[in-house]
């Protein structure tokens, strides 16, 4: 390495980066997470115009986080991610940093957004006649396109969300809706920064759209059904207003990201940061050759993960901490084993073990626990006890 080249972190044995080879994703991002820091960056040139994103794998420490983000590219099931942390501990770096790792998905080429996979799962039926013919003949219905990030703009109205009716179109008595930003994020990843600052109806359509997977919008005299299939991604600073819990709850994986604490690290991420600054380009070149193999490992373990199972023995003890941390929402373990499938599929492995439970059920349990439930139930089942002996003493 030249002083003039920014050099990625190295492993332990001092590897480059282009003789790493991890043998897995699980190992490729505790390499990057940033415990063994060297490397010294040089000033380079201003002024370069279509800037690439910090590279994911530049971010210093914040191993939850990354993790979190990378198993919602693995295991779109897991229903979301949510980052709550104060402003400045690279929440949204991390995400739109997410660009440079998007795997690829079948996208339908008609306007219902038919896919293979609803005729696997649901028959011939399930595709609109035009695709159904399509692929009666052997025709493609989708292409291999890469998932996008779409990010919703802070100050979007209802109708630039859910769409609205195209008044040009309306003027020549053509009605025509205007797809919104749901429609074009499905198959793709949605990020919401300051979700706690949205309108309430902003964020019901968004959630509605989610768990349905569709949605349908009414305007005029038409109506038009989309399908809304992404992943969401949302981060909120708590000190800017609470979310509600009904929207909570619709989040997977929670994490609560907090500033680097030790000093090395805090120095190791403001060199980076100072290096990409002055030399976008240059950083995301030191970084592509462990960026191409993440990319590639979370394609492979997308490919594995409908092979990943999860024993029983597993699921009980899941089950065991959901039960002890007096959580009502289902989404908890649905969460907390769809990660669980990620993380397994990211080492290789095609069934789940105790510590891939280990790591991901804090992400899925923490901030479900609800006190007012756990107090309303308290006080239920005392009204419940008291009813049953005045049963026993007035019916005998
Ligand atoms: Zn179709």
């Amino acid at each position: 390495m030249s002083d003039e080249t920014p050099t990625p972190p190295t492993s332990p044995s001092d590897e480059s980066p282009s003789a790493f080879r991890p043998r897995s994703l699980r190992e490729l991002v505790d390499y990057v997470s940033g415990r063994h820091l060297q490397g010294t960056y040089q000033d380079g040139e201003l002024g370069i115009a279509d800037q690439p994103p910090f590279p994911f794998l530049a971010m210093v420490g914040q191993r939850e986080m990354k993790l979190a983000l990378l198993l919602s590219l693995i295991n779109p099931a897991l229903g979301g991610v949510l980052l709550v942390g104060p402003r400045g501990t690279g929440k949204t770096t991390a995400v739109r940093s997410l660009s440079d790792l998007l795997p690829e998905v079948p996208r339908s080429l008609c306007d219902y957004g038919c896919l293979p996979e609803d005729i696997e799962t649901g028959g011939i039926d399930a595709v609109c006649a035009e695709c159904a013919k399509k692929y009666g003949m052997g025709d493609p219905i989708a292409v291999m396109d890469k998932v996008r990030l779409i990010e919703l703009p802070v100050n979007s109205r209802l109708d630039d969300v859910v769409g609205s009716l195209d008044e040009r179109a309306a003027g020549s008595g053509l009605f025509h809706i205007r797809r919104g930003i749901l429609s074009q994020a499905d198959r793709n990843l949605l990020y919401i920064d300051e979700t706690n600052l949205l309108p309430d109806e902003i964020v019901d359509a968004i959630l509605d759209a989610s768990a349905q997977g569709h949605y349908t919008v009414r305007r005029g005299p038409i109506m038009s059904t989309y399908n809304s299939r992404f992943v969401l991604i949302g981060s909120m600073n708590p000190e800017e207003g609470n979310l509600r819990s009904q929207i909570m709850d619709r989040f997977g994986l929670r994490l609560i990201v907090q500033g680097l604490t030790h000093l090395d690290e805090r120095l190791e991420a403001y060199r980076r940061v100072h290096a990409y600054k002055y030399n976008p380009r240059q950083m995301a070149t030191a970084y592509e050759p462990v960026t191409e193999i993440a990319r590639d490992e979370i394609q492979t373990a997308r490919t594995l993960l409908p092979e990943v199972q999860l024993p029983d023995s597993v699921a009980q003890m899941g089950l065991e901490l959901v039960r002890q941390m007096k959580i009502d929402s289902l989404r908890a373990e649905i969460t907390m084993f769809e990660a669980a499938r990620g993380y397994a599929a990211a080492d290789n492995r095609l069934e789940v073990n105790p510590d891939d439970l280990r790591q991901v059920a804090p992400m899925a349990l923490r901030l479900r626990r609800s006190a007012f439930m756990n107090q309303y139930f308290e006080n239920q089942l005392h009204e419940e006890t008291q009813l049953q002996t005045l049963l026993a003493q007035v019916i005998p």
